[in-house]
């Protein structure tokens, strides 16, 4: 198992600071999901890493070896992109073992290993098909499977599941992490799906505009965001942020419920909640509003999340007393946007 971490890096094209100053470490046998907007720069930070792309400065380093000068095969990492272009013309089995081929393992050996990769994959009854034969769930483990057969040190991934149907992408992040979990080999993992790398990653690193904006478990980034930009990423909705005196008040849409739900005895922060529409979800609903202003403050756009066993009737053009218990109201810098232990509430 192998450590991986980057000190000072840094990419720019032209005016673009894509990477702007990392410093990671990715432990032995980590899966680390590089979480953020479009364009933030994960995926530049990502073939940094791999050596496809040069830093403009700082460094990568692989199990303790700064690694700048190696090209790419000499990194022992195996990278999946979106678009894992399989050989068309080959078999599943020739595409597997291709990596070995051009490694230079012996002819000897490449059917045990294609098998074991095979059956890591439950694959093993395609390995005679054309990549047109397979379904996108199939073909996604097959480009997996030959990631894997070159028992790489560290998995570099780049949306792998982006391109594969919303049912299929969750039995295969099940799939994926039940994998890195049986290997244990360092693991790197791009996305902008935040429900992915909730459910994927030992901790998530929160980029935004080059930089790491945070990086935790996803219970605490969820939970304890750092700042406005992780509180107002994470989380569909997002967590609400109402500005009072110098701080920005923020409290997550599912801890903002009707006051008389609460026992009396609980701590709570009381809002007076103008309801303006009412979506039904299934299993929840989500209120649109406005908190009633309460002195020199606006009126602010806040949104509540209400569990269907909350029974409370609500309608669209009331107003109702909400609360979110204190120990749920996290409160941020209003000009740095830093969280703040500061109660100018
Ligand atoms: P996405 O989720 O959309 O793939 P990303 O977070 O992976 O985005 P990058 O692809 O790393 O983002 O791009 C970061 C920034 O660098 C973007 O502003 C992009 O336009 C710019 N960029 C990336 N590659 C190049 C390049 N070869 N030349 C110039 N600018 C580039």
């Amino acid at each position: 198992m192998t450590q991986v971490g980057t000190r000072g890096l840094k990419k720019y094209f032209g005016e673009v600071k894509a990477v702007d100053g990392v410093d990671l470490t990715i432990h032995e046998g980590e899966f680390l999901v590089l979480l953020g907007p479009s364009g933030c720069g994960k995926t530049t930070l990502l073939r940094m890493i791999a050596g496809l792309e040069q830093p403009s400065a700082g460094e990568v380093i692989i199990g303790g070896q700064v690694v700048n000068e190696l090209p790419p095969r000499a990194r022992k990492i195996a990278m999946v992109f979106q678009s894992y272009a399989l050989y068309p013309h080959m078999t599943v089995f020739k595409n597997i073992v291709f990596p070995l081929k051009a490694q230079g393992v012996k002819k000897d050996q490449w059917q045990q290993k294609v098998e074991a990769a095979a059956s890591m994959f439950r694959i093993e009854t395609l390995l005679h098909r054309k990549p047109r034969e397979l379904s996108g769930g199939e073909r996604q483990r097959v480009a997996l499977a030959r990631a894997m057969v070159r028992e790489p040190s560290v998995f570099l991934f780049d949306e792998p599941l982006s391109n594969l149907d919303a049912k299929l992408r969750n039995s295969a992040r099940y799939e994926l992490k039940r994998f890195q979990q049986d290997i244990g080999t360092t693991t790197i993992y791009v996305t902008h799906d935040q429900v992915e790398a909730m459910g994927l990653g030992d901790r998530i690193a929160v980029m935004d505009l080059g930089k790491i904006r945070q990086i935790d478990t996803p219970h605490e980034v969820y939970h304890e965001p750092a700042n406005t930009f992780v509180a107002s990423f994470m989380g569909t909705p997002p967590m609400n942020l109402i500005q009072r005196n110098n701080v920005l008040v923020g409290f997550r849409p599912e801890n903002f419920l009707p006051k008389e739900i609460y026992d009396v005895s609980a701590d709570l922060k009381s809002f007076r909640f103008y309801v303006r529409r009412v979506e039904h979800l299934g299993s929840d609903r989500l209120l649109y509003g406005f908190l009633k202003n309460d002195g020199d403050e606006e009126d602010t756009a806040t949104i509540a999340k209400v569990p269907l066993n909350v029974s409370v009737p609500i309608k669209e053009g009331q107003v109702y007393e909400f609360a979110v218990r204190t120990q749920n109201i996290k409160l941020f810098d209003r000009a740095t946007g830093l969280r703040t232990e500061n109660d100018g509430i």
